[in-house]
């Protein structure tokens, strides 16, 4: 799977339900706030009865454009309300496609003075890898909500800084996992962590793309090349998945790994890993065989189990799941998994209640990537994790 072809939906003119909700935030939504009850903690508990929590993106890049921006417009407690970017022409096309106000556009220097926006609830850092820490606690410095993409960070350490600095201001932290949000997913939680087929005993997990030689400066793919700004290649990209799909399946944290490198073309991949084979421990027995590559396409996790096995291939993308068991096909629709994953948030705000995906899960992953490379680095030996 190409990243073009990851990226499958595109941008619509404004809803009239967009409308609505942009209605619904402005008089009528102040008049509802000024009813609001006391304010606990730093970030303002958004009124329970207003209709929408106001999202800001920061960084307009291919996710935000592609995916988040247009999810944003068929999630039904969420809106967004603002963006950060450097660059003022896509601030100009943003204000205009999406009906955000002058006021509510920042850049990265002006950034902070989102604590006093009202409007924006949540702060979603869609940025290079080595942004996320950094602007995850300004954001939550500034008193607002937060959603942080995947990987959380490059390190474990940054990790704990973020989860420390959202509790300490009272905030939510919530990272991008929207396969969490996925009802194929859901299921496979479902079959492994209850055993409907018996223990799971082995799994094979792989996620991958192929970054062809002339897409090595497009802007996006640039940094993901780049060990400073990215932290790691293919694994701490899309390898990710592979890794939480082996947890969630599971439901266990895995003990030790062992892992190998492979480079084919070293010259593009000369800070960042190309291809890494992984092998993960779980505690009550269960191995997994993962891969990840930026060499090649594909997508899939698959487990067996005691009394059967199941599968989801193509698994990781933005839609397209199929399901199968040794019973026959998984009868499951898609979903916009990015509109669920932010309307769940929504919720966990109004119900002051944690993320299923907050910054646990994030870290618990980093753990995970940290022992794989250090497992590389010590020639394949095994590594205990955490
Ligand atoms: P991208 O390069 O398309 O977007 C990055 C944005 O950051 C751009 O708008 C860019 O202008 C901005 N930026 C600000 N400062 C920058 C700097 N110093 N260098 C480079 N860019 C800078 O990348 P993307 O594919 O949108 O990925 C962004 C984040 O979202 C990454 O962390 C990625 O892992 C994550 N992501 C998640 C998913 C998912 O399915 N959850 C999918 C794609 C990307």
């Amino acid at each position: 799977m190409t990243m073009s072809s990851f990226q499958s939906q595109q941008i619509d003119a404004p809803t009239r339900r967009q409308f609505l909700k942009t209605l619904s935030r402005g008089a009528g939504g102040a008049a509802l706030a000024a009813s609001a009850a006391p304010l606990v903690g730093r970030a303002a508990p958004p009124d329970p009865h207003a209709e929408t929590i106001g999202i800001a993106l920061v960084g307009l890049g291919n996710y935000a454009t592609g995916q988040l921006a247009p999810a944003l417009q068929e999630t039904t407690k969420c809106e967004l309300t603002g963006i950060v970017t450097g660059t003022p022409s896509k601030a100009e096309t943003w204000k205009q496609k999406y009906e955000i106000p002058d006021e509510n556009v920042y850049n990265y220097e002006t950034f902070d003075r989102i604590a006093d926006n009202d409007e924006i609830d949540v702060i979603y850092v869609v940025l290079p890898n080595s942004m996320h820490a950094e602007y995850t606690i300004r954001a939550a410095e500034a008193g607002k909500h937060v959603i942080c993409e995947k990987p959380m960070a490059t390190s474990v350490q940054e990790c704990k800084d973020m989860i420390d600095a959202c509790e300490t201001a009272g905030v939510k932290l919530s990272i991008g996992y929207r396969l969490h949000f996925e009802p194929h997913h859901q299921r496979v939680m479902t079959l492994g962590q209850k055993e409907v087929f018996g223990p799971v005993s082995v799994m094979q997990n792989g996620f991958g793309f192929r970054i062809s030689d002339s897409a090595t400066d497009e802007p996006h793919i640039e940094w993901r090349l780049d060990k400073e700004m990215a932290g790691g290649g293919a694994l701490m990209d899309v390898g990710i998945y592979a890794i939480q799909g082996a947890r969630y399946v599971t439901g266990e944290e895995p003990v030790a790994v062992t892992a190998q490198e492979y480079k084919t073309r070293p010259e593009v991949f000369s800070e960042v890993d190309e291809t890494l084979f992984f092998q993960l421990e779980f505690p009550s027995g269960t191995v997994v065989d993962g891969s990840t590559t930026y060499n090649g396409n594909y997508n899939r996790l698959y487990a067996t189990a005691r009394d059967g096995w199941f599968e989801i291939s193509p698994s990781y993308g933005y839609g397209g799941q199929k399901g199968r068991t040794h019973e026959g096909p998984m009868d499951i629709e898609t979903v916009n998994q990015q509109a669920r994953q932010m309307d769940a948030f929504a919720d966990c705000i109004r119900q002051d209640r944690p993320s299923r995906v907050g910054g646990e899960e994030g870290l618990r992953d980093l753990q995970v990537i940290e022992a794989i490379y250090d497992s590389v680095a010590a020639d394949g030996a095994r590594v205990p994790v955490g």
